[in-house]
Parts: C-alpha cells; sequence; structure tokens
C-alpha cells in the first residue's frame, strides 16, 4: 500500500512504534480489523467490540504472517513489530484519512436520507464506463466501514466512490475530513435517525457537514427536487448543481415510463442535447439516481453514450427491490431496510405486478416521536393501492395494520405480532402466481422471510 511504511502509519496514527528498526521502512500490503482475514505482510487493527476484545487474536494475527499490529495495551517486547495507540478505532481513520492523501485519488461521497447505497452503485456503474473505479462494498459507510473501503484502495484505482452515512451531528464532519470528497452527492432529505436530528431541518444540517472539506474546485451535486436541498446556496465559492425531474431546466428528467418491475425508461437532458435510456431497476426514484450519475459523469468529462451505457449496465442488489423468480412466486426482496418514504415507493412499484400483489411489510425502526403516526400512514397508504394482501409484522406494525383495515378496501389485512409467527404461517398466506413484495428495517430481519419464500419448498 503506496507509502503505508510501519514508520508513517505509526505517524499518521500517533503511536508509538515498538519493533525493530529494520522493520520501519517495510511497507504493508494490507490493513486489516478482521482477524480471520490474515494475510502475510497486512497490518492488524485490533478493535474492542461490545462482545469481544479483538486484541485476544492478536497472536493468531501475527502467527498467519502478519507484518505488524496496533495495540491498545502494552505488549511489552515482542518478536514483531507492533504500535500502541491510544484507540484502534481512531487509529483506523487516522491511517486511512493519511492513506488516501497519498494515493491522490478523487473522491465522490455520497449521503442523503434514503437511497444512497442505489446512487453509489449508479455512480459507480456510469464512471466505471470510462474509469477504474473503486466503490463502496454493500453499506460499508460508517466511520469503521469508510476507512475499511479506503483501504482497499490501490495505485490503479482512478476514482472513489464512497458512501456516507450518519445518525448524529458531528460524524459528517468527521467522514468528510477522512474521505474528502471533491464531489458531494445529496440524494434527499428525510425522516431518519430523528432520534438525534430532531427534524428535517437537523437532517439537512448533519448531511451538509459533507461540505466542511469542500474546495473550490470541488462540485456539489444535489436534487433540486427535495424543498430542504433547492434551498442550499454557494459553499466557499462552489454552486450547487441541481438535478430533478419537477423543474424542466440544468440537468433533468422526462418522458418517465415505468416498464413495470423491469425498470424504468427516461429522456436526460443534459446541456442542450438528450438521451433515452432504459434504466434496468424499477421505480421514480431510480430515475433521480440515474440522474446523480449523469451529474457525476458530466463532472468527470464522459459522454453522454458513456453515462447511458452505464445507467444501462447497472446490476440489481439483494435487498434492494431486487426481483427473484422462484417456487411459481415472484419475490421483490427490499428487505435490507425501510423508512415511510421507501415503504410507499416500493408498495407503489407492486401494484405494477401481475397476480396477486401481497406486501409483507415489518416495522420501521429510528423514526423518533411519529414512529406510531407513520406506521400508521404506510398501512393507509397501502389501503388506498388496492393491494390484496398486506401482511404487518411486528409491534408497531399493529398500528400499520389498523389503518390499512380503516380504508375499507377489499384489501385482506394480517397483523402477526414477530417474525417467527410469520414464518410458521407463511405457506398458509402465499399462493401460486403471487407476487410478493418483502420490506421492512434492517432489524427486524426479513432475509429470512425471503429465504423462506425463494428456498426450496
Ligand atoms: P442506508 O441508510 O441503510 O445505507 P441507503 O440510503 O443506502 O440506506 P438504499 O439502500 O439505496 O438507501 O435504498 C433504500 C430504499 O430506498 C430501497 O428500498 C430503495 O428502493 C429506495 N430508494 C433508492 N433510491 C431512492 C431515492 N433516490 N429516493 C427514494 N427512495 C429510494
Ligand atoms: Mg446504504
Amino acid at each position: 500500500m503506496k507509502n503505508l511504511t510501519l514508520e508513517h502509519i505509526a505517524a499518521a496514527c500517533h503511536g508509538t512504534y515498538r519493533g525493530p528498526e529494520e522493520k520501519k521502512a517495510v511497507c504493508v500490503t494490507s490493513i486489516i480489523t478482521d482477524s480471520r482475514k490474515a494475510e502475510e505482510g497486512c497490518l492488524f487493527v485490533p478493535i474492542k467490540g461490545a462482545r469481544v476484545d479483538a486484541h485476544e487474536f492478536i497472536d493468531g494475527v501475527m502467527g498467519a504472517g502478519a507484518l505488524c499490529t496496533l495495540s491498545e495495551q502494552d505488549l511489552g517486547d515482542k518478536e514483531y513489530p507492533w504500535i500502541q495507540v491510544a484507540s484502534s478505532l481512531q487509529a483506523v481513520k487516522d491511517i486511512a484519512a493519511y492513506y488516501l492523501r497519498q494515493l491522490k485519488i478523487p473522491v465522490v461521497g455520497i449521503t442523503g436520507s434514503v437511497g444512497k447505497t442505489s446512487t453509489k452503485e449508479m455512480i459507480a456503474a456510469v464512471l466505471a464506463q470510462k474509469y477504474e473505479v473503486l466503490k463502496t462494498q454493500g453499506n460499508f459507510n460508517n466511520e469503521l466501514g469508510l476507512p475499511l473501503t479506503i483501504f482497499r484502495l490501490r495505485e490503479e484505482h482512478e476514482i472513489a466512490v464512497l458512501e456516507m452515512g450518519i445518525s448524529d451531528f458531528g460524524e459528517m464532519h468527521r467522514l468528510a475530513g477522512i474521505a474528502r470528497p471533491e464531489t458531494c452527492v445529496i440524494t434527499n432529505i428525510g425522516y431518519c435517525h430523528l432520534e438525534f436530528l430532531k427534524s428535517r431541518d437537523g437532517v439537512l444540517k448533519a448531511k451538509t457537514e459533507i461540505f466542511d472539506y469542500l474546495e473550490e474546485t470541488g462540485h456539489i451535486i444535489l436534487n433540486g427536487d427535495d424543498d430542504k436541498l433547492s434551498s442550499v446556496g454557494e459553499v466557499k465559492g462552489v454552486r450547487p448543481e441541481f438535478f430533478g425531474i419537477q423543474n424542466q431546466e440544468g440537468l433533468y428528467a422526462d418522458e418517465i415510463e415505468s416498464r413495470g418491475l423491469q425498470g424504468v425508461s427516461c429522456r436526460i437532458h443534459m446541456d442542450d442535447s438528450s438521451f433515452q435510456v432504459l434504466i434496468p431497476l424499477p421505480g421514480q426514484h431510480m430515475v433521480y439516481n440515474a440522474l446523480a450519475g449523469a451529474a457525476v459523469g458530466r463532472v468527470y468529462g464522459l459522454t453522454a453514450e458513456q453515462i447511458k451505457a452505464g445507467i444501462e449496465s447497472l446490476q440489481p442488489l439483494s435487498g434492494r427491490f431486487h426481483i427473484i423468480e422462484k417456487n411459481g412466486i415472484t419475490v421483490i426482496d427490499d428487505c435490507y431496510n425501510a423508512n415511510p418514504v421507501s415503504m410507499k415507493a416500493s408498495l407503489e412499484l407492486l401494484t405494477d405486478a401481475l397476480g396477486r400483489k401481497v406486501a409483507i411489510l415489518g416495522d420501521m425502526g429510528e423514526l423518533g416521536e411519529r414512529e406510531a403516526e407513520m406506521h400508521r400512514e404506510v398501512g393507509a397508504f397501502a389501503a388506498a393501492l388496492d393491494l390484496d394482501v398486506c401482511v404487518c409484522v411486528g409491534p408497531l406494525s399493529g398500528g400499520m395494520a389498523e389503518a390499512a383495515k380503516l380504508e375499507g378496501t377489499h384489501m385482506k389485512v394480517i397483523h402477526v405480532e414477530s417474525l417467527e409467527e410469520l414464518l410458521e404461517g407463511l405457506d398458509t398466506i402465499i399462493r401460486e402466481g403471487d407476487t410478493i413484495l418483502v420490506k421492512a428495517s434492517h432489524f427486524m430481519k426479513f432475509e429470512k422471510v425471503v429465504e423462506a419464500l425463494t428456498g426450496g419448498r
């Protein structure tokens, strides 16, 4: 890893190097926090978790060929080099920040309340038409995930597309300090993490900390259809570039047509020209993600043809509206996460399905004081769509079920208290030919529902 000698690492994380002089100038080949990933030449960073303190794996990792380890504890004289630090977690962030500066690779940072991962995938798919891209894997977007992503960068990469997620004030400031995004993208400002951020204005304030390290030559790319984001003005001489659907100026899309569960097509207008594109994932929200992809593609000099090809090359991600046809049914695996906005968007998409439309919806977490009301809203929304069956799972979803019944549609509404109860009764609910949307917050573990539906039944 470029310039990551043990000496530089110790300096970057304000640690004390303990080991033979001659090893100080050796570079590490990788950096790991998971002891099972130990390999020749790596640096091990043991992190104290709630249940396990990874310091206990140090000897094992060193035995597996690691070059060096950090340690918060005094290991004394060892036959291997080690670096004493006050906090491993802080060290990981400091080393990541240092390493990124050595590589001088431009970073596109993506945040927002909903759609970060989807937008990140879209932007990476677009940029991959011209560059060697490193993107955040899955959802590694927090103060540990971001450094671990940065450690996957190598000199052959030309650009990094990094997801940045937060739940409190100050966190984005720290993430931005590590990643120093040259281009900052914000998808929207919604009702997430309200237990700390209180209101959408709080969310806006926390997310816009992403600009804290912006340089004059940087770029800000915002969803102009979001009332909070559209109010963002110039930051450090950088004027935000807006994209949207509602305002037909600048970078925008029109001629939006759903192709059912196969995707959505639209025309993207950019710099006095336009092109038609088929986004291979369904949902109007994907048009926003494609626009963000186009905006970033434009910043980095891609042609309209390259942007179109990038958008059309997008692959579905498991857990995010991933359509699986198996066992005579169609399962929409959207179990990765949920909030009221994405619940409603997915329910609307379900109406495009053929056959019976079944929604299995679980509790949504982190909604703050209005959580009960928000669950009811989703229930009423589902009822208004005239679905066939709505199964509400979990204690909070009791209100969802009640609201769904009150609308007085013919939709069959079932409420169960737990995942276990749902799994037991699943066979009695599902029929051949059904299309089933499976969606809840992550903690509900709805991947088990997808497994049960798509496994060997
Ligand atoms: P997390 O906070 O868990 O990292 P995220 O912000 O990365 O979430 P995604 O995982 O991309 O969000 O998407 C979450 C849900 O929102 C998915 O169900 C997806 O269908 C929907 N979604 C994706 N993009 C958008 C968008 N631009 N606007 C609204 N909803 C979206
Ligand atoms: Mg994400």
